[in-house]
């Protein structure tokens, strides 16, 4: 598994504007944002996508949308509501190999995404 930026921001050898942090996870604003609050939810742990995930991973994917929740709060968006967000390979968008949350809000978003 080859290890991508997050792996770095996790071990704090490059900056992000970190939102919050626990044992499990980390939660980081998107350098790129997409909405006025646009936030990336990771596990410490890197698993690369959500197909690479299985049944033992269940417990820290459902910990990250908590954390999401956390964030939501924490950011003052949780009123007006949100949305959690996981890009899943090629088609899926998904550009950096190690599962994320995006978390964006702050504005009404489109649906259906493009
Ligand atoms: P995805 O396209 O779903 O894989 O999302 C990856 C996200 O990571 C994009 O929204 C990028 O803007 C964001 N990103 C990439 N590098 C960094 C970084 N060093 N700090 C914060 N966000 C980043």
């Amino acid at each position: 598994m080859q290890e991508t930026v997050f792996s770095k921001i996790v071990r704090k050898e490059i900056p992000a504007k970190i939102v919050y942090e626990d044992d499990q996870s980390l939660a980081f604003h998107d350098l790129n944002a997409q909405a006025p609050v646009h936030v990336l939810v990771i596990p410490k742990r890197q698993i690369v996508s959500l197909e690479d995930a299985n049944d033992d991973d269940s417990q820290l994917l459902g910990h990250l949308q908590i954390v999401a929740q956390r964030v939501a709060r924490l950011l003052g968006i949780h009123t007006t509501g949100y949305r959690v967000v996981m890009n899943c390979g090629r088609d899926g968008g998904q550009s950096v190999n190690h599962i994320h949350y995006h978390v964006l809000g702050g504005r009404a978003l489109d649906w259906p995404p493009g």
